[in-house]
């Protein structure tokens, strides 16, 4: 396939937001721990390319660690826990610097963000860090993200990058996510000690074969092996995103990609949005409901986000981030969304303009009750059979 031809058609041209990881193994120098600086620079170009082309861009840096032992001259070899969120401790702060540095001589702010796995997986955490990340691009600033090491103790802990840049990618609604990182790509068997191992460029489903293919190579620097990326790659095509996994250690590691340099690529079947909403639709036992009024059905048949002006009613026990039921004065389940306050707040703002919230709950919290993008409309029988009754009891 030709450049020109592949540069057409990669998911990494058409995305609207594109999340990069780069694992440590690249940014740091194996043998002397140092900041691989000219490769950076052009990691950067990279960056700024898809900026200037109107594509938002994420980057889920790892290297804290490995930054951080040469300064702490920790031996080689693996690290106690402790020592690991010490030398993350010491060595993030280099890596924020050496972005700042870079980024900012071309007029781009940078944002460093620290997530833990219970900011993705805890549903108010998960909503907070959406929005920043929404507030974030939306003021052109590029987000720079790590694994909190240093606070996040051994059961709450990615441990690696690649599945923290799969929840970044779900998280923001990505498109494309790419994992830059020692290995071009899967391939049939470990092409090290398999001499006939083929690659694959492709990924439509990843069965149970794809992920017996991943075994088990764990490079040295970084944490992340094939299987942590089989599994990023799991999160990221249910969140309707493209995930790519790529060697990264040329120069020019994104741009390379669009010029056809070797890679596996993992197809998804919806979009982002999509995806996202057939998640909502599709949950099982909604954690309450609101019953609305005809002003706000109407609204929300034309597309509109659902207002606490429009709410009549709360019933069941949700918190902020739970899905609930919407239902239509008639009782129907008109639509299922992510609510953004808990039962007793929503209980308080109901029937009441967006503008008293702050005034009525001591915070300055969302305008809408359900936003639209957090909202699906339930049509035909799926909505009569998931009627009031069964929802909510
Ligand atoms: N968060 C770790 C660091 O910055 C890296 C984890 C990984 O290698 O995937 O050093």
């Amino acid at each position: 396939m030709s450049a020109q031809r592949f540069s057409d058609t990669s998911p990494l041209a058409t995305a609207r937001r594109i999340v990069v990881k780069v694992g440590s193994a690249l940014l740091v120098d194996q043998d002397t721990g140092r900041l691989n600086r000219p490769w950076l620079e052009t990691l950067v170009a990279d960056l700024l390319r898809l900026r200037e082309r109107q594509q938002q861009v994420i980057l889920v840096s790892s290297g804290a660690i490995a930054l951080g032992r040469r300064q702490l001259k920790l031996a080689k070899g693996p690290l106690r826990l402790e020592e690991s969120q010490a030398a993350a401790a010491v060595g993030q702060i280099r890596l924020a610097h050496a972005y700042k540095e870079l980024l900012e001589a071309k007029g781009v702010t940078v944002a460093q963000v620290l997530l833990t796995l219970e900011d993705s997986e805890q549903r108010r955490r998960y909503l907070n860090a959406r929005a920043t990340l929404e507030a974030l691009l939306e003021l052109g600033a590029l987000p720079v993200i790590n694994e909190n090491d240093t606070v996040a103790t051994a059961e709450i802990r990615y441990g690696d990058n690649d599945r923290l840049a799969a929840r970044v990618a779900q998280m923001a609604s990505a498109d494309c996510l790419l994992l830059l990182s020692d290995v071009d790509g899967l391939y049939t068997a470990d092409p090290n000690t398999n001499p006939g191992a083929q690659f694959i460029d492709r990924v439509m489903h990843i069965t149970p074969e794809i992920e017996a293919m991943a075994g088990r190579t764990v490079s040295d620097v970084g944490s992340g092996g094939m299987t942590t990326k089989i599994m990023a790659a799991k999160i990221a095509v249910a969140a309707g995103c493209h995930m790519c996994i790529s060697a990264g250690h040329h120069e020019h590691p994104v741009r390379r990609i669009e010029e056809g340099a070797r890679a596996t690529w993992f197809v998804p079947t919806a979009t982002p949005v999509a995806a996202r909403k057939q998640w909502i639709a599709g949950t099982l036992r909604p954690a309450g409901a609101l019953c609305i009024d005809e002003g706000a059905l109407k609204a929300l048949h034309s597309g509109k986000s659902l207002l606490p002006a429009g709410i009549v009613e709360t019933r069941g026990k949700f918190e902020r981030g739970d899905t609930v039921s919407v239902l239509a004065p008639d009782g129907t389940e008109v639509a299922r969304g992510i609510v953004a306050y808990s039962d007793a707040d929503a209980a308080r703002i109901m029937g009441r303009k967006s503008s008293e919230i702050e005034a009525l709950l001591g915070f300055r919290g969302r305008a809408e009750m359900i936003h639209r993008d957090d909202l699906v409309i339930m049509r035909g029988p799926a909505a009569r059979v998931a009627g009031a009754a069964e929802v909510v009891r």
